[in-house]
C-alpha cells in the first residue's frame, strides 16, 4: 500500500456538500428572515408541491421530522391501544417506536438476508400462523391486539419487495404504510416511487438523509385526499378551524427555513444520487477486484430498482475488529444497526427473544456501512478498499 497516512475518509461530509450551495442556501435563509414567516407558511406549501411530484404522489404534508411522520401517519390510520402493527426489526428504532408510543404493538417479521428488507413469504407465514383472521379481522393469537397495518422499511435506499407486500395487505385488508425515511427518490421494480404506493409514505430530513435539512423536518406523501386531510388537521393539534377540535393532534409542524433549505437542496437531489450510485458501483468492482468475495459481500441491487445509497452496507466477516481497524486508519463506518428491535431492552415486555428473528441477529452481528456520499473521491474509495483488504490479508 502507498503511504496513504494523510487520507482521511469520514462516514459522511455535509461540510462538503455545503460549500457547494452555500450561497444560494443563504439567500433562502436570508428570504425566510426577511418574511418573518417561520413556522409552515408559503415555503413549506411549496416544498409540499415539490415532494408531491417527485414522489408521484397527489399529496405531501410537511412535519417536524421522520419520526413524527410515522406517527402521524399511524394516527390517521387510527392506530392506537389493543392495535398492533407488523414491521421489521432490522431498522432504526423510530420504526417501532412510533407503533409502541401509540399504546400499539409492533409484531416483529424477520427480513431478507441479501436485500435487509422484510420478508414478504414471512409476513405472510406470521400472519397465518401468529394470527386469526375472521370478518376482515387480522387478530394476533398471543396478544389478541388487531393487526391494522404493515409497515415496511425500504432500507438503506432500497425499496422492499412493495408488489409482493401489497398482495398480501389487500388479501388481509390493511394498509401499509411506508418508512421511506432513507428512500427519497428510490423506485420500486415496477418504476414508481417510494412513498407512492402504500396508503402513506414516510421521509425524513433529517441532515444525514439523501435530502437532508439543516435540522429535522419530515414529509407524509399518499394519494388518498381524506388521508392526506386527516394528516393536515392531526399536524396541527387536530384543530380546524384553529381553536376546534374534533381530533387529538400534536404539533407536527415543519419549519419554513428548513423548508426554504430543502427546496435549494431538492435542485440537485437527482446529480447527487447519480454520483452516491457510480461510487457504490466503483465500490462493487474494485471489491471483486481485491478478492475478497469470500470475506467481503457487496450489497445487493435488485435489477430494475432504483438504489439511492443512503448507505452502502458490507456483510463481513470479524466485523467488529474490522470496524476498529478502520477506525485507526481514519476511515469512518457505522453499524446500522447493531440491535434489533425486538432484543431492545424497551420491548422486552413483548417477550421476544434471541432466535426469533434470526436473519435480522445475524445481520446487525455481520454488517458495516462504509462512506457512500456523493463528495467522496476515487482516492478515498480505494483507500477503503485497500484498507480492508489489507485487514484480512494481514
Ligand atoms: C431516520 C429514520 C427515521 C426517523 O427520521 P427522523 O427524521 O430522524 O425522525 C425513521 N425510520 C428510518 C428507517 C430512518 O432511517
Amino acid at each position: 500500500m502507498s503511504d496513504n497516512t494523510k487520507i482521511e475518509v469520514p462516514l459522511l461530509d455535509l461540510k462538503a456538500q455545503y460549500a457547494t450551495i452555500k450561497q444560494e442556501v443563504r439567500e433562502a435563509i436570508d428570504e425566510v428572515c426577511d418574511a418573518q414567516w417561520f413556522v409552515m407558511g408559503p415555503k413549506v406549501k411549496e416544498l409540499e408541491e415539490r415532494i408531491a411530484d417527485y414522489t408521484q404522489c397527489s399529496e405531501a404534508i410537511g412535519v417536524s421530522s421522520g419520526t413524527d411522520a410515522l406517527l402521524v401517519a399511524l394516527m390517521a390510520l387510527e392506530v392506537g391501544r389493543g392495535d398492533a402493527v407488523i414491521t421489521t426489526p432490522y431498522t432504526f428504532f423510530a420504526t417501532g417506536g412510533a407503533v409502541s408510543r401509540l399504546g400499539a404493538r409492533p409484531i416483529f417479521c424477520d427480513i431478507d438476508s441479501e436485500t435487509y428488507n422484510i420478508c414478504p413469504s414471512a409476513v405472510r407465514d406470521l400472519i397465518t400462523r401468529e394470527c386469526v383472521v375472521a370478518n376482515g379481522v387480522v387478530t394476533h393469537k398471543a396478544s389478541g391486539t388487531v393487526v391494522k397495518a404493515l409497515m415496511p422499511v425500504h432500507l438503506y435506499g432500497q425499496t422492499a419487495d412493495m408488489d409482493a407486500l401489497l398482495d398480501i395487505a389487500n388479501e388481509f385488508g390493511l394498509p401499509i404504510v411506508e418508512d421511506a425515511a432513507q428512500s427519497i427518490g428510490s423506485e420500486y421494480s415496477s418504476g414508481q416511487r417510494a412513498g407512492s404506493k402504500g396508503a402513506i409514505g414516510c421521509f425524513s430530513f433529517f441532515p444525514s438523509k439523501n435530502l437532508g435539512a439543516f435540522g429535522d423536518g419530515g414529509m407524509c406523501t399518499t394519494n388518498d385526499e381524506s388521508l392526506a386531510e386527516r394528516m393536515r388537521v392531526l399536524r396541527l393539534h387536530g384543530g380546524k378551524p384553529k381553536y376546534y377540535h374534533s381530533l387529538v393532534g400534536g404539533n407536527f409542524r415543519l419549519d419554513a427555513i428548513q423548508a426554504a433549505i430543502l427546496l435549494v437542496k431538492l435542485k440537485s437531489l437527482d446529480d447527487w444520487t447519480a454520483t452516491r450510485q457510480s461510487n457504490a458501483a466503483f465500490y462493487d468492482q474494485a471489491f471483486a477486484d481485491a478478492g475478497l468475495a469470500s470475506k467481503v459481500s457487496t450489497p445487493k441491487t435488485l435489477t430494475g430498482k432504483r438504489h439511492i445509497y443512503n448507505q452502502y452496507v458490507l456483510r463481513v466477516q470479524s466485523r467488529d475488529e474490522l470496524r476498529q481497524y478502520l477506525g485507526s486508519a481514519n476511515i469512518g463506518s457505522e453499524i446500522y444497526y447493531p440491535v434489533p428491535l425486538h432484543l431492545q431492552k424497551c420491548f422486552a415486555d413483548l417477550g421476544y427473544k434471541e432466535g426469533d428473528c434470526p436473519k435480522s441477529e445475524s445481520a446487525a452481528n455481520e454488517t458495516i456501512a462504509v462512506p457512500v456520499y456523493p463528495e467522496l473521491s476515487r482516492e478515498q474509495q480505494q483507500y477503503v478498499v485497500d484498507t480492508i483488504a489489507s485487514f484480512y490479508n494481514q
